[in-house]
C-alpha cells in the first residue's frame, strides 16, 4: 500500500479533482509509476494555496501525519497557463524539508493541451520533459482520453 498526497495549482482551487482521481483509479499519466495490482491511497489533497504557493511550505506535513510516502504535483502546474514557475521550487523544497518523494503530475496531460504546449518555445525552455516526463511518454490515445 502506497499512501500519496496531491497538491493542486490554487488557481483551479474549486476543481473537483475528477481527472486525477480518475488517473489514480485507472493508473494512468503519473501514476502508472503504480501496479495495478497494489492499493494506493490518497490520503490528502489541497492546493498550493495561490501564487506563489505558500501552502506549499505547510501543507506536506499534514499529508505526511496522515502516512504520505510520496507527494505528487498535479498535471495542472505542468499544463496550466501559464505553467507554474515555481514547479521546480516547490519540488525541491518537498523533498528537502520533508524528505518524501515528490512526482511531478497526476492524470495524463490531454492530448488538446498537449497539442498547444508542444508549440510553446517558454514551456520547452523550461523543461517540463525532464521533470514530468512519464506524462509526456503517455500514449495519444490516453491523453485524448482525458480531453
Ligand atoms: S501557478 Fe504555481 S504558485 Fe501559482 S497558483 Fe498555480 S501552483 Fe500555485
Amino acid at each position: 500500500m502506497t499512501k500519496i498526497g496531491i497538491i493542486i495549482c490554487g488557481r483551479y482551487e474549486s476543481c473537483g479533482g475528477g481527472k486525477c482521481f480518475r488517473a489514480l483509479r485507472e493508473r494512468a499519466g503519473a501514476f502508472a509509476a503504480y501496479p495495478k495490482e497494489e492499493p494506493v491511497e490518497l490520503v490528502g489533497y489541497s492546493t498550493c494555496g495561490g501564487c506563489p504557493g505558500g501552502n506549499v511550505e505547510y501543507v506536506p506535513e499534514e499529508m505526511i501525519t496522515n502516512g504520505a510516502q510520496v507527494i505528487h504535483l498535479a498535471t495542472c502546474l505542468v499544463v496550466g497557463y501559464p505553467p507554474c514557475p515555481q514547479i521546480r521550487e516547490f519540488k525541491e523544497f518537498i523533498q528537502a524539508r520533508y524528505g518524501v518523494s515528490v512526482i511531478v503530475g497526476t492524470h495524463p496531460i490531454p492530448l488538446k493541451y498537449m497539442k498547444v504546449h508542444e508549440q510553446l518555445d517558454f514551456w520547452k525552455k523550461m523543461g517540463m520533459e525532464g521533470i514530468a516526463g512519464a506524462l509526456m511518454k503517455e500514449d495519444a490515445k490516453t491523453m485524448e482520453a482525458y480531453d
